[in-house]
């Protein structure tokens, strides 16, 4: 795995993009215009954009001044409360010109050279309904298209969107103000954008992703309309189902019989106390003990990596972080990791990310149970946030694949 310095400190690729995911990166817009045309680079934060390090390892690429707008904007955010913490914004990478190739940059060293994925016109594009693919979906890495949130979350609505989640604070905003929340995507443009990006790009998974709901069956009747309508979806890589866990176990047997690859019920944080500030809808309504009924049923019944539950690194200490991921791993689970993301959104009235060190023992930790468990984390060649395909390629041997 590559290392580069940052400051006085020497970081591996893993650790350089949980600080790059964490902080955002500052993208001069030189390099927007001359590589924009080239390269999936674009200015709107809905696309998601993505540097590539030079060993291949794929970093969300936040620019806090866009992102910031966006919300402001889009979301409708507090404009007080966002000055509040704007002492905590500031970021330290920038990505900027160098000998004509796009440049990462640590306050004003030069870190390496990193590089875009090829040019899409995917975003520009519309379903045949009309719907846009921006804002609805996002190509993460090389890899993956994602939906983000297909159905609106019952939790978020109710007043316990988890604090850290964008789409759940624009859930509770409309619930508050009295305003519709928004139509759940339809199966058809489902398969319509996962079409086009398996097609016109690289991607050759998809991830499915909604909002918490309080009855299985609610869900559900999203989650069967995406399956069956995908199946016609000619797909080489995996299908990744994010869903609440449901009282009842046969619709987890009914979404692998569909088609899914693996199913996750996220926990998010292991601490429970910290859990009920972060995550209040998910331990109020659903309860850690379904989430961990329901994926030690997924493992037992459908084998060891069938069910993963995500942690946010960065919003709980190292020691409750292991106890869960430990858990998880012990029972066939994969614990996967994606990092917090605090600009914009305080959680614990805080947006102050961990340094490096918690980083770097979060990916021991990680890589440690990967091994021991013979666990394989999805990913491919990498997500943008998520680091847990990064660890195991990077550091539990696997580096095989071919990406
Ligand atoms: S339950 Fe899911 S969609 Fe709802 S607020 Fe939490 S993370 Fe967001």
């Amino acid at each position: 795995m590559n290392t580069y310095k940052i400051g006085n400190q020497t970081v591996d690729s893993v650790e350089l993009k949980c600080l790059l995911v964490s902080r955002g990166v500052k993208c001069d817009k030189t390099v927007y215009r001359r590589f924009g045309g080239e390269y999936r680079l674009n200015v709107n934060p809905l696309t998601c954009n993505c540097l590539i390090l030079p060993d291949g390892t794929i970093c969300q690429m936040t620019d806090v001044g866009f992102h910031l707008q966006y919300l402001n904007g889009a979301l409708s955010w507090d404009n007080l409360k966002l000055l509040r913490y704007a002492s905590e914004l500031g970021t330290p990478f920038s990505v900027k010109l160098a000998d004509g190739k796009a440049a990462l940059f640590y306050e004003k060293e030069f870190v390496d050279f990193v590089t875009f994925p090829p040019y899409t016109d995917f975003y520009k594009r519309r379903t045949s309904g009309g719907l846009p693919f921006a804002g609805n979906a996002v190509l993460q890495g090389l890899d993956w298209v994602a939906f983000q949130c297909l159905w609106h979350c019952e939790f978020a609505a109710a007043g316990k969107p988890c604090e850290f989640c964008f789409s759940g604070a624009e859930f509770e905003a409309n619930a508050k103000r009295g305003k519709a929340q928004p139509q759940a995507v339809s199966a058809s443009d489902v398969a319509e954008i996962t079409r086009c990006a398996f097609e016109q790009t690289s991607a050759s998974s998809i991830q499915i992703t909604g909002g918490s709901t309080f009855d299985g069956e609610t869900e559900s009747r999203h989650i069967r309309a995406y399956l069956r309508a995908l199946a016609d979806v000619p797909r080489s890589g995996e299908l990744l189902l994010y869903i609440t866990p449901p009282s009842d176990t046969s619709l987890i047997d009914e979404y692998f019989a569909l088609g899914a690859s693996r199913i996750a019920c996220s926990l998010e944080v292991w601490d429970a106390e910290t859990a009920r500030k972060v995550t209040p809808g998910k331990m109020d309504f659903t309860t850690r003990e379904r989430h961990l009924r329901q994926l030690e049923y997924i493992a037992g019944r459908h084998g060891a990596g069938k069910a993963f539950s995500n942690f946010i690194i960065g919003l709980e200490p190292l020691e409750t972080l292991k106890q869960g991921a430990s858990y998880l791993a012990e029972r066939g689970i994969i614990p996967t990791a994606s990092v917090w993301m605090p600009m914009g959104r305080p959680v614990r009235g805080s947006m102050k990310a961990p340094g490096v060190d918690f980083y770097r023992a979060a990916k021991e930790m990680f890589a440690e149970l990967y091994s021991r468990h013979k666990l394989d984390p999805a990913g491919a060649c990498g997500l943008n946030v998520c680091v847990e395909r990064d660890i195991f390629t990077r550091c539990c041997g696997a580096a095989d694949t071919e990406c």
